[in-house]
């Protein structure tokens, strides 16, 4: 018989675990016979011994395997299922526009997204935002809506990979989240039980990261990589920058909005622009939809222009729950925050560079995230017309429009915002948007 103390010693002494091995932890992980003493056992262990690509690849499989699977067999869809995964940043709204893009253009995205972590916004926060939409519909509508509209994006249930869950939550509390292989582990094992053909990974690097440095962004994107294909998905990764925040706003109402005025061209952001259409056309090409970049972006341009990506959005929208006219009256549903004034910096000059953690940080102080697990969020709070690196600002060039729920928080964050940037009498050096391409 396998002994969870036996395994932990195993790693512990630095040798492979098996396939078995790692299979019957997990199994103990699920149904409580390993307990969280045992888990943080094995996690410090891998912590310092690392795992080599089979292990990863086997603790992945058996953490996908925990729970349920989704098939999308027998639904009759005529295009590849795909998805992409961000490490999560400041004002990145693209899965808004990329899920319906990608749709748009003959694939299926069947999207499961997160809160708002950290310093970092949550897709599901943001949908929130929009009167009536349900990010829990049950898995038969959820499986109707994304063969009839092509996206839905929803809330992890608990039979997603439940064993990660339990993982996570030890991680957590002993000092074992920043492993690369359980990091890989534990975000593909829920990537990859939505029943994908192919995966994009969007892996930031840069001041707003989840990752520390540029190295340790390369090696999770690499990572992540090599054990998603070694586990049958095709899946490729960017490293992108997130020195400064993606797209002008962050925060909930006013990341949709941007999102809305993204999908109808009413205003597109260059930098989030070119992320998003890059992202969905490594999806286009991962799912055979296109056989080259220059023939994805067409197909994405096309999309956007014709109306189409917007029509498929606002379907999505209607069918989960909102308003079925909101993408044509967006201003009429999105609650706004009652003090929304303008921000200039210190002194002029131009901006050289941005605490884009600190920023994040800033919207969840003014209560566009949360403090204390599950608290409710303000989602009218945030900021818009975010200046870009190398913008010259003055006394009458903003920072940024802070959008607050009352005047001391404003206060507050203005001062943090401006505490967050620094501006140079000389025009910085143009930072890559795109740092590396990994497949
Ligand atoms: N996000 C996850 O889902 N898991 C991790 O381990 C880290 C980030």
């Amino acid at each position: 018989m396998l002994l969870p103390q036996e395994i932990i010693r195993k790693k512990r002494d630095g040798q492979r675990l098996t396939e078995a091995e790692l299979r019957h932890f997990v199994a103990g992980i699920t149904d409580g016979s390993v307990s969280e003493g045992q888990i943080a056992g094995l996690a410090m262990a891998v912590w310092f011994r690392d795992m080599d690509l089979d292990e990863r690849v086997a603790l992945t499989m058996a953490m996908r395997d925990s729970g349920t699977v989704l098939s999308w067999q027998g639904l009759g869809l005529n295009g590849p299922v795909l998805d992409k995964h961000s490490t999560g940043g400041v004002g990145d709204v693209t899965s808004l526009m990329l899920g319906p893009m990608v749709a748009a253009c003959g694939g299926y995205v069947p999207m499961i997204s997160g809160r708002g972590l950290g310093h970092t916004g949550g897709t599901l926060d943001k949908l929130e935002a929009i009167p009536g939409f349900n990010i829990f519909p049950d898995n038969d509508r959820f499986r109707q809506i994304v063969s009839q509209v092509g996206v839905a994006i929803i809330g992890q249930t608990r039979s997603l990979a439940p064993a990660d869950q339990r993982f996570y939550a030890t991680r957590d509390i002993s000092a074992t989240v920043d492993s690369i292989a359980l990091i890989t582990a534990s975000i593909l094992s829920k990537k990859l039980a939505e029943g994908l053909d192919a995966l994009v990974m969007d892996v930031k690097a840069g001041s707003g990261a989840f990752m520390p440095d540029y190295a340790g962004s390369q090696a999770l994107a690499e990572a992540i990589v090599g054990v998603a294909n070694g586990a049958g998905c095709r899946t490729t990764a960017l490293i992108t920058d997130m020195s400064q925040m993606l797209a002008c706003s962050a925060g909930n109402v006013t990341e949709v909005r941007e999102a809305v005025a993204f999908l109808t061209g009413e205003y597109r952001n260059p930098r989030l622009q070119a992320v998003t259409m890059a992202l969905c056309s490594e999806m286009l090409q991962s799912g055979g939809l296109a056989d080259s970049d220059s023939r994805a972006q067409e197909m994405l341009q096309q999309a956007l222009d014709s109306g189409r990506a917007a029509e498929v959005f606002a379907r999505m929208v209607a069918a989960q729950g909102g308003p079925a006219d909101f993408i044509d009256d967006p201003d009429g549903y999105l609650r706004a925050a009652p003090v929304v004034r303008p921000v200039y910096p210190d002194k002029p000059g131009y901006l050289a560079s941005t605490d884009t953690r600190e920023l994040g940080m800033t919207v969840v102080r003014l209560g566009g995230g949360r403090q204390t697990a599950g608290e409710a969020i303000d989602h009218r709070v945030g900021i818009t017309a975010m200046a870009a690196l190398g913008d010259y600002l003055d006394d009458h060039q903003p920072l940024a429009m802070l959008h607050a729920a009352d005047e001391a928080s404003w206060q507050q964050a203005a001062n943090s915002l401006r505490g967050a940037i620094c501006v140079t009498s000389q025009k910085p050096k143009e930072i890559p948007l795109i740092y590396r391409r990994i497949n």
